[in-house]
């Protein structure tokens, strides 16, 4: 039958807009369909987001590595501390015996870019202020049944509606995935009762080009450099302080921060804007239902504690941009429940270990027996002396799982 569309993604999040941009590029003819407003300028996010070097190669596939690379800062060392506890862990470049072991990105650059990108692409058709109402699948197509999620849309069809039919549909509608419910799929929530407080701090030392990660019995804090004294300093909380926390002056919650991560980097100063982010683990029951595939925080949310989230996601993207193709290539249906499974094959395994692996360090950091203290900074310690656990720790924050390194790694100067 004549369809609409290859595929109706929701969502226009960073993981909805690579697929889109990726599928546009090899062929496929999509529609997005996002709830919230096109851009008018920066989005207010203050995070600046860790990408591995897999992530570095699928965002230079997808073309946008090229306007990012001059607002990233690359991060060649990681080092990893327990607060009022002995031992670190210190990881580097030399252990995998690369140029550098990621980049810093700021997140509202990277979404400006990459929706610049996906407005642009000729065989994308996007739809703001949208959801979808309704989703049907049958044997050779699906069908949705978008509607207006505030006043500001303007969809042409009755009533306010849209129907449209497609070969594929996609959910990167988030954690709280929507599609995800309207096909069935389940999902297990694991609360951690911890917030991440974000905001932008200048630093008195800094160390060159280095990420640093915290644990305290409140949950981890990170510091990662966004270039010369400018960092982005993520803090957890437990939920019942958050209100507390936002109330603070800057003065005072500068004070408060440089208490957990002491005097490393020196005096913190010039605090930015706060935001924060209730943390959840999320993971779908399945990755695939009829004609419909889930990618990026839809399947699996991850605590940001190991900076996987975005990571995983856009290795969710490299996988169905290179399925999908390859199948509308050779005049197959890309909705087709084989190459579905197939799609769930290739990336079940890495949503597991890297849910296992983020969960792990948030429970087991976070507990307050003392000798659970103990353990850990004996862990690091250790650690820090085992060459092969570098770099198999390496292998996955870094590489994405990969076991050897990536092509392109454009490093701005
Ligand atoms: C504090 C913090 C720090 C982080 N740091 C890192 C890091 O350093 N590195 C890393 O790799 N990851 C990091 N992450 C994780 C990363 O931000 C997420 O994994 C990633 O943004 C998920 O993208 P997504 O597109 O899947 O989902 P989302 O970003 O949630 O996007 C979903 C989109 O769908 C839209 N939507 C929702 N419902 C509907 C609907 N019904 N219909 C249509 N549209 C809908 C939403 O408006 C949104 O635009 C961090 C997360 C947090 C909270």
């Amino acid at each position: 039958m004549q369809r609409d569309h290859d595929v109706v993604i929701a969502g226009a999040g960073l993981v909805g807009a690579a697929l889109g941009i990726g599928l546009a590029q090899v062929g496929l003819r999509v529609a997005v369909c996002e709830r919230g407003a096109a851009p008018t300028g920066l989005a207010s996010d203050p995070r600046g987001l860790a990408l591995n070097l897999r992530s570095t190669e699928i965002l230079d596939t997808l073309g946008v590595w090229e306007s990012l690379a001059p607002q990233v800062c690359p991060v060649r060392h990681i080092h990893v501390t327990q607060q009022g506890h002995f031992g670190a862990l210190r990881l580097s470049q030399e252990d995998l015996h690369l140029p550098v072991l990621g980049h810093v990105c700021p997140a509202d650059r990277l979404q400006a870019v990459m929706l610049e990108r996906l407005m642009a692409s000729p065989r994308v058709q996007l739809f703001w202020n949208t959801e979808i109402r309704a989703s049907h699948a049958y044997d050779d197509y699906a069908h949705v049944t978008l509607r207006a999620a505030n006043a500001s849309a303007n969809l042409a069809g009755e009533a306010g509606e849209l129907s449209l039919t497609t070969a594929l549909l996609v959910a990167a509608d988030g954690t709280e995935s929507t599609l995800r419910a309207q096909c069935g799929i389940t999902a297990t929530r694991h609360d951690y009762d911890q917030t991440a407080i974000v905001c932008n701090v200048d630093v008195a030392r800094p160390a060159s080009e280095t990420a640093f990660e915290r644990f305290t019995t409140e949950g981890p804090m990170a510091l990662l450099p966004l270039g010369g004294r400018r960092y982005v300093m993520v803090r957890a909380a437990r939920a019942a302080q958050v209100s507390a926390l936002m109330a603070l002056s800057d003065a005072d919650y500068l004070a408060d921060a440089q208490r957990r991560f002491g005097y490393r980097l020196g005096a913190l100063s010039r605090a930015g804007a706060r935001r924060a982010w209730p943390l959840l683990g999320l993971r779908a029951a399945r990755r695939v239902a009829r004609r419909c595939l889930l990618l990026g925080n839809a399947a699996t949310t991850v605590h940001p504690n190991g900076a996987q989230g975005l990571n995983l996601g856009l290795r969710d993207v490299a996988e169905a941009v290179t399925l999908l193709g390859n199948a509308v290539s050779c005049g197959e249906d890309p909705g087709e429940e084989r190459l579905l499974a197939r799609f769930a094959a290739a990336r079940d395994g890495d949503h597991a270990r890297i849910f296992r692996l983020t969960d792990a360090m948030a429970r087991g950091f976070s507990l307050e027996l003392p000798a659970a203290a103990a353990l850990r900074s004996l862990g690091l310690l250790v650690a820090d002396r085992l060459p092969i656990f570098k770099r198999q720790a390496l292998q996955t924050l870094v590489l994405g799982g990969k076991s050897s390194p990536l092509s392109v790694v454009e490093t701005p100067a």
